[in-house]
């Protein structure tokens, strides 16, 4: 059975944090690829601060560019054209159509984790695929708390959805697209937070210099 991994996200911009999450689990559940989608209309976020998806994906396609299983999807983008929202179960089930046998594992940090169930249809997300969680944490606060946060939220979906969650072995990094965005505007520096090609990228268009409120 084909093993694929599937990192959704905003990506406003896509970070170190996305790529490092997307490789603990390629590895460790040995998934022959990991297939990145740009979210057309992430209705759950300020879309004033979102960039148009064409430069999200933009920006994804260069981090991923030099690594062979990580894939592109342009998927989700095409919510943007009719601006309709996109809801994971609807991604879903697009790619159970395309590949019925393949086993999907959905990547996601320990945030959407305590969200996920007020996502549309979280029983239908659940049925289909495995999900692989991250522990997210933010330097000055604690790990040890995070971890026990992250291993009572899969103890509640197990029970209540009958979820398949999984743990990836993955110490947390803490980068966030909102710091990163933040640290632009004040004209900090994001290197080694993000690909270079990525950094280049933002520098070269101005991205995220002006602030939206
Ligand atoms: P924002 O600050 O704008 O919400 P973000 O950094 O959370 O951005 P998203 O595009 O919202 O990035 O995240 C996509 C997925 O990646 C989510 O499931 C999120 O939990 C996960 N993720 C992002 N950064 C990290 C990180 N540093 N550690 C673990 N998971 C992360
Ligand atoms: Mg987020």
């Amino acid at each position: 059975m084909r093993r694929i991994g599937i990192m959704g996200g905003t990506f406003n911009p896509i970070h170190n944090g996305h790529l490092a999450i997307a490789e603990r689990a390629r590895e460790q559940f040995l998934l022959e690829k990991v297939m990145f989608l740009p979210s057309g209309v992430p209705y759950m976020k300020n879309l004033r601060e979102v960039l148009p998806v064409s430069v999200r994906c933009e920006m994804t396609s260069l981090a991923i560019a030099d690594i062979p299983y990580f894939e592109l999807s342009e998927m989700e983008a095409s919510d943007a054209e009719t601006r309709k929202n996109t809801y994971t179960f609807e991604t879903l089930e697009k790619l159970r159509q395309l590949d019925p046998e393949a086993q999907y594992y959905f990547i996601l940090g320990a945030d959407s984790l305590q969200t996920i169930e007020h996502w549309k249809n979280p029983r239908l997300i659940f049925q289909d695929c495995i999900i692989l969680a991250a522990v997210r944490w933010e330097k000055g606060s604690s790990e040890e708390n995070a971890k026990k946060l992250l291993d009572r939220q899969i103890l509640y979906l197990q029970e209540k959805f009958g979820a398949v969650i999984e743990i990836l072995k993955f110490q947390g990094i803490d980068i966030s697209s909102t710091k990163l965005r933040e640290k632009i505007q004040m004209g900090e520096s994001v290197h080694n937070l993000m690909p270079e090609a990525v950094e280049n990228y933002i520098l070269t268009h101005h991205l995220y210099e002006k602030s939206t409120d």
